[in-house]
């Protein structure tokens, strides 16, 4: 079990809600898109996936983020 936390790049315009929201630092912005630079803090808390917008970034089934 476990979740990975995902980007649809495509659907991302960087408004950043979710860097904002997200309680450990795991994502960031580079030219304007969502990074998810630091995989290994992520708490699976789903805020992200809560707050965005446009369901950009989100929690999938599958194997842990390395
Ligand atoms: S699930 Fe939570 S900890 Fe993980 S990237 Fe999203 S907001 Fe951050
Ligand atoms: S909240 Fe959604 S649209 Fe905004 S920067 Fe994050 S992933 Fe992109």
């Amino acid at each position: 079990m476990g979740k990975k936390v995902v980007v649809d790049k495509k659907w991302c315009k960087g408004c950043g809600i979710c860097v904002a929201f997200c309680p450990k630092k795991v994502l960031g912005l580079v030219d304007g898109k969502i990074e998810i630079e630091r995989p290994e803090d992520c708490i699976k808390c789903g805020q992200c996936e809560l707050r965005c917008p446009d369901y950009a970034i989100y929690l999938e089934e599958g194997t842990e983020n390395e």
